[in-house]
């Protein structure tokens, strides 16, 4: 048997794991970092979750688990896990891979302003409108919150820590996928004129690109960070594939 772990968080890692979870002579860990209240949970297999504890609780944690194989299907915007999955299967020497879904691409019709990071995207907003919606998630707030000028629509999973500086406005907490006339709707409903996103891709929160679209309304679109280095698929399929040449 060998022993996979799976680092999840995302729609493809959750279709991967269960996916994985059927194939002989494998076992499969998924591992979730533990933010969301109702978290996209396997029906069986083994499930940790919370955080390893950095580069060397990763290290440990392979070690013990007698890891064989990782696979970081963590979101394209989660830095953080997949530097420390790159170092840490390095150090234990075990091939790993990244599952990264491919990005939005613009078209005809779209009103995209790039911005490369979060502080980059609020730089861009008092040019383009008064009211806009926000949909970076919770932590990157703070770099908006400056903005006391703008109206912001804050839509998220989890609601920021009670001290967290956030900009004027109303959070909404919600999750995906949407649908495009719910996008429509609430665009038309809050008078959104700008929407703010991560170029995350995927089709689960596409909708509100293609509501934009529909409206005539500009997105600042923030581009997605550097990966590590290493062997990257952008499907399930790809990663099964890469799990059957590595088992053997
Ligand atoms: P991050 O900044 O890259 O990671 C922060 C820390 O959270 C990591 O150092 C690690 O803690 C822990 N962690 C992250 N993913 C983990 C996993 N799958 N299993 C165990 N520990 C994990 O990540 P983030 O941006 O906060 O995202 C957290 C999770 O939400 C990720 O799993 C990601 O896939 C998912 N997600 C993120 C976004 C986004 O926009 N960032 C959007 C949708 C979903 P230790 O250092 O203690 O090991």
């Amino acid at each position: 048997m060998k022993r996979l772990l799976i680092l999840g968080g995302t729609g493809d890692a959750a279709n991967l794991i269960e996916r994985a979870g059927q194939l002989p002579g494998l076992t499969v860990i998924a591992s979730l970092a533990g933010r969301t209240p109702k978290p996209n949970i396997p029906r069986s297999g083994l499930v940790r979750i919370g955080g390893f504890g950095g580069v060397a609780g990763l290290i440990d944690y392979l070690r013990r688990e007698q890891v064989d194989l990782l696979v970081d299907a963590t979101h394209p915007f989660a830095t953080q896990i997949s530097d420390h999955a790159a170092r840490a299967a390095a150090v234990v020497g075990i091939p790993r891979l990244m599952l990264r879904r491919p990005q939005w691409e613009v078209q005809p019709g779209d009103h995209w302003l790039p911005a490369t990071d979060s502080s980059g995207a609020a730089a861009l907003l008092p040019g383009l409108g008064r009211r806009i919606f926000l949909t970076v998630g919770r932590q990157p707030l703070p770099a908006f919150a400056h903005l006391q000028q703008l109206w912001f629509l804050m839509r998220m999973i989890t609601p920021p820590a009670g001290d967290a500086p956030t900009p004027p406005g109303q959070i909404l907490l919600d999750q995906g996928p949407f649908t495009l006339t719910n996008e429509q709707a609430l665009l038309t409903e809050h008078r959104i004129e700008v929407l703010v996103s991560k170029n995350s891709g995927g089709g689960a929160a596409y909708a509100k690109i293609h509501a934009a679209r529909e409206l005539g309304l500009p997105v600042v679109m923030i581009s997605r960070p550097p990966l590590p280095t290493g062997e990257m698929v952008s499907d399930v399929e790809g990663s099964l594939n890469w799990i059957a040449r590595n088992q053997l």
